[in-house]
């Protein structure tokens, strides 16, 4: 480890100078309240800029402002941030919204603890608020930040280890300037995105390249130290796509979990022999039974296999029409608050309809 204060001090310079220079000015979220810089690093934790855009745009179309996206229901919150994935960051921001209508009269909290406080905030997104919105003098450690610390200051270990990330938030602290932290702050996450990337750094635009330590050893692409090999779970489920004429049957999932309050299709945990168990237990008619392909989608922690089996049933049964439980024609449900294989699905459903073939 390394960075005596002389060179710190630079560091912090030259990427202000940098940032001024080459650094991302046009940004939507760039300038705005902290509302908005909140907002959009919550969309920003796990998500590229470009598939944030979009969103985030939709997103203060419809809520403009803390007291909107309070009094706006879960559901509405989930349909904006349905296809952006780890839904919890939307209801954990719309808890937080009604969290300060209740409590701050709708004012977004302005110190550092309140923030930190709210749901869904970690000390970085806390500090990166307090340091973009009203420009108060803190570090910030992101995906990114931590990147290009763990290679300019040469740490090695993975970097969500407790005792590395401990590291690199000492290394943080100390390289902050006094002055120009909004710059630094932006300088910081522009660097890490478009400069020292994890897989084609460009070393030679670098402002800090003359005394970055994975640079100058030869081991830029040793760091940061990846995470330890494990093996990832791996789970097999049955989706069932329910058609009566042109509406599916979706089921909303209960608030918790991976898809905690968005609707999804019915889903059998343990393999597709329980198709059978589940039409004859709703007492189902089938008119025609179809396989499609099956696909895998990966969650950060596991992968899931899943087995789609499209059943078209001549009356909707009513076992099925129950609380938590909803037929839509399959293009309102494409506008539904659904996560992305069930969109995938029902786009692939919806090509096969008969009015889509004479079309
Ligand atoms: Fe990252 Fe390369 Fe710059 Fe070092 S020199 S901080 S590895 S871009």
């Amino acid at each position: 480890m390394r960075a005596p204060r002389a060179i710190q001090k630079t560091f912090a310079t030259r990427l202000v100078v940098w940032q001024r220079a080459h650094g991302r000015h046009d940004l939507p979220w760039q300038g705005e309240d902290a509302y908005r810089v909140w907002l959009s690093e919550i969309m920003l934790q796990q998500t590229q800029v470009a598939t944030v855009i979009p969103y985030y745009q939709r997103f203060v179309a419809s809520f403009p402002d803390i007291a909107a996206l309070a009094a706006a229901t879960e559901e509405q919150v989930l349909e904006h941030w349905s296809g952006l994935g780890y839904y919890a960051r939307g209801r954990n921001l719309h808890r937080a919204a009604r969290l300060i209508a209740d409590k701050y009269h709708g004012e977004f909290p302005r110190e550092f603890e309140q923030i930190l406080d709210l749901p869904g905030i970690g000390r970085s997104t806390a500090a990166a608020i307090c340091a973009l919105a009203f420009h108060e003098r803190r570090a910030i450690l992101d995906g990114n930040v931590k990147r290009v610390l763990a290679r300019y200051c040469g740490i090695t270990g993975w970097t969500a280890d407790k005792k590395i990330e401990a590291l690199l938030w000492q290394q943080a602290e100390t390289l902050l300037p006094q002055r120009d932290v909004a710059v630094y702050i932006q300088a910081q996450m522009d660097m890490g995105a478009t400069l020292c990337t994890r897989g084609r750094p460009k070393c030679g635009q670098c402002p800090v390249q003359d005394d970055c330590a994975a640079f100058q050893t030869d081991r830029v692409h040793q760091l940061p130290t990846s995470r330890p090999r494990k093996v990832v779970p791996e789970r097999h489920s049955t989706f069932l796509l329910l058609m009566s004429g042109r509406d599916i049957l979706l089921e909303k999932r209960a608030p918790q979990g991976i898809w905690g309050g968005l609707w999804c299709l019915p889903q059998l945990d343990d393999g597709q022999d329980l198709v059978a168990d589940y039409v004859q237990r709703n007492g189902i008619v089938v008119s025609e039974r179809i396989e499609l392909d099956a696909f895998t989608h990966t969650f950060t922690h596991f992968k899931l296999h899943i087995t789609p089996v499209l059943l078209h049933v001549p009356h909707k049964p009513l076992q099925v029409q129950q609380a938590g439980s909803v037929w839509l024609d399959v293009e309102d449900a494409l506008r539904a608050a659904i996560p992305t294989p069930v969109r995938a699905l029902l786009k692939q459903v919806r090509h096969a309809l008969p009015s889509d073939r004479a079309s």
